[in-house]
């Protein structure tokens, strides 16, 4: 069974009209004691996977529910909780005219009229939550990403580097950074202008990209330098990221009109050290980095 519904607000669910008296037994809205303890399990949270989580489980107290998934296409996000089963509610979430995307809803046995009118007042109040952590991943999006390359910026890394440090550190997993900087690029800003630059800085970002593993995670952090935080990977593999880097940025040339530019890399990398912090990891990588720059350019330090 499918059901489709359309979620509009928070009570629309109310706004039906009982047609018998055993309905309006039966049809009771969600008692003001489960709508507030919906609303103490969503609160204090802004991560949509963490709010379906917690849908799912206020939803398993009320009904006999196997799987909940939650779609949103146009924000990419598709996230589900338990396993979907035979009988599915399907819900399209809007809010002031705004799509806030899907909701399916599955059980193993029929839902009861009951059930249903469960679900639409119950996404009736947690759409507002998922509108929230919507907007707030929308603005973090902006705030941490560096417009030209697309990679994250230096606020983003700010943010994630002591972070990484610590679990590195509790945990003792291992834990590289890499900082990256293209050789004279003052000379091809000169060369080939400063949008062909940009170009480059395009190109290069794809490179780095294109060579990295989902965990880690690369920032712009100047100019022409990159700083990559390389999860779960020691000195070793560190450098082996290095050298595919370089090995992927001289096999494609940027499409740049009369560009004789093929831009060149100088890396270092630093792996860390239990006790020390993030700032002095910074200082070691970046210290790497000058040497490669004094060993001529060019080089993995
Ligand atoms: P080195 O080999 O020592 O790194 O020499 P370099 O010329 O690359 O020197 P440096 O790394 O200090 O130069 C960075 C240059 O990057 C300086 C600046 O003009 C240029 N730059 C900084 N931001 C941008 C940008 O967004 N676009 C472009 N096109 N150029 C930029
Ligand atoms: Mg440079």
């Amino acid at each position: 069974m499918e059901k489709v519904a359309s979620i509009k607000t928070a009570n629309m669910a109310t706004k039906r009209a009982p047609s018998s008296p055993q309905e309006l037994v039966s049809n009771l809205p969600l008692s003001e004691r489960d709508q507030l303890k919906l609303h103490q399990r969503l609160l204090g949270t802004l991560e949509i996977g963490t709010l379906i989580n917690r849908f799912f489980g206020w939803l398993s107290e009320q009904q006999q529910v196997t799987g909940l998934e939650y779609i949103h296409p146009v924000e990419n996000i598709t996230l589900s909780a338990g396993s979907p089963k035979k009988h599915k509610a399907k819900y399209m979430l809007r809010l002031e005219q705004h799509y806030f995307g899907e909701i399916n809803i599955t059980s193993q046995k029929r839902f009861s009229e009951q059930d249903l009118i469960t679900h639409e007042q119950s996404l009736g109040i947690v759409i507002h939550y998922l509108k929230n952590a919507i907007d707030h991943q929308s603005l973090e999006k902006i705030a941490f990403n560096d417009a030209l390359t697309g990679v994250m910026n230096r606020t983003a890394l700010e943010e994630l580097l002591p972070k990484e440090a610590e679990r590195a550190q509790r945990y003792n997993f291992d834990l590289s950074v890499m900082m990256i900087d293209i050789d004279h690029f003052k000379t091809i800003n000169d060369c080939i202008g400063h949008m062909g630059g940009d170009k480059v800085l395009r190109h290069v970002s794809t490179a780095i990209k294109s060579q990295l593993r989902k965990s880690d995670m690369p920032f712009r952090y100047g100019g022409d330098e990159f700083l990559l935080i390389l999860p779960n990977t020691d000195l070793v593999g560190a450098h082996q990221a290095a050298t595919r880097i370089m090995a992927s940025l001289n096999k494609e040339v940027a499409e740049i009109p009369n560009c004789p530019v093929s831009p060149k890399l100088s890396i270092g990398i630093a792996a860390y050290q239990q006790g020390e912090s993030h700032e002095d990891l910074l200082r070691r990588v970046d210290n790497a980095l000058y040497d490669s720059k004094n060993n001529g350019r060019n080089c993995i330090s």
